[in-house]
């Protein structure tokens, strides 16, 4: 054994303990790699969540917008790339309620409207989504919820072309079976308390007691609009706009992108989202 270790060891000496280091580096890149395979789909998903780090800074300068029926996950995978990958998410219903707490001119208005039970209108939400946007600069954003309509759309191209970055424009479409959908939906849960409305899934995201939120004890129940019944009719209104918002950005000649999200969880959905985009876990 001694004279197995003793020419090692001058070898050592004589690189000075370079090799200590190499070896040390190679020895943690391949533990790295094995623990990345030995993740289950749900180890994954805690594995996600300790990691406070980014994994990868440098991701590319994209404008995204998530088409896809209620139930496909949209709204979560927008707030993984947020917390995970640095994109800034705008979200509709984020930015309405902002304006009407801010009580901002056009907030008030949009008060008034929903309060009389009306619809905002097209410019009024894009006056929105876009003010906002502007703000962020050229920094890669995920639009949840935005463009929600044809004249919506219309009006993010040109918006874009004028600031030259149209060519960042991508349409990712999270595919997702009807059944499936009614399934998630089904299986969903929101906390009852009107300052938390946390969302939990008896499929992927279990609250720890039944019934009872984790984050504030709150009771929780099924959304009247998530019973099978309302959500069918929710996807053939959400098949109609789908259909007349990818005939618009295919006319327009959009990039478009397709995500499988049917069958897969969230963390499987958001691997598959980064390499659809070319971003690369470290
Ligand atoms: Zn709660």
């Amino acid at each position: 054994m001694a004279e197995y270790f003793i020419p090692y060891l001058k070898w050592v000496d004589m690189k000075n303990l370079q090799c200590f280091f190499i070896l040390f580096l190679s020895l943690s890149t391949l533990q790295q790699r094995f623990c990345l395979q030995a993740y289950g789909p749900e180890n994954q998903l805690k594995k996600l969540e300790k990691e406070t780090t980014t994994i990868k800074q440098e991701i590319p300068n994209v404008i995204i917008t998530f088409l896809g029926a209620p139930g496909s996950g949209k709204g979560t995978l927008a707030q993984l790339c947020a917390q995970r990958l640095d994109f800034k998410v705008f979200s509709t219903g984020d930015i309405l309620r902002n304006q009407i707490a801010q009580k901002t001119e056009l907030g008030l208005q949009v008060a008034g409207i929903m309060r009389r039970g009306e619809l905002v209108s097209d410019k009024q939400v894009t006056q929105m989504v876009l003010e906002k946007y502007d703000e962020n600069g050229d920094h890669p954003v995920i639009f949840d919820g935005y463009p929600r309509t044809k004249v919506q759309a219309k009006s993010l191209l040109e918006h874009l072309k004028q600031l030259g970055r149209l060519e960042k424009f991508y349409v990712v479409a999270l595919e997702i079976d009807d059944t499936l959908v009614v399934q998630r939906l089904s299986n969903r849960l929101v906390c009852s308390n009107k300052n938390c409305q946390a969302v939990y899934s008896l499929l992927f995201r279990p609250p720890v007691e039944p019934n009872i939120c984790d984050e504030c004890g709150g009771v929780l129940s099924r959304r009247p609009d998530d019973e099978p019944e309302s959500v069918q009719e929710r996807l053939r209104v959400y098949a109609r706009h789908e259909k007349i918002l990818m005939d618009f950005y295919r006319e327009s000649g959009c990039q478009i992108k397709t995500l499988d999200v049917g069958e897969k969880t969230i963390p499987q959905a958001f691997w598959e989202f980064c390499s659809l985009m070319g971003i690369e876990e470290e």
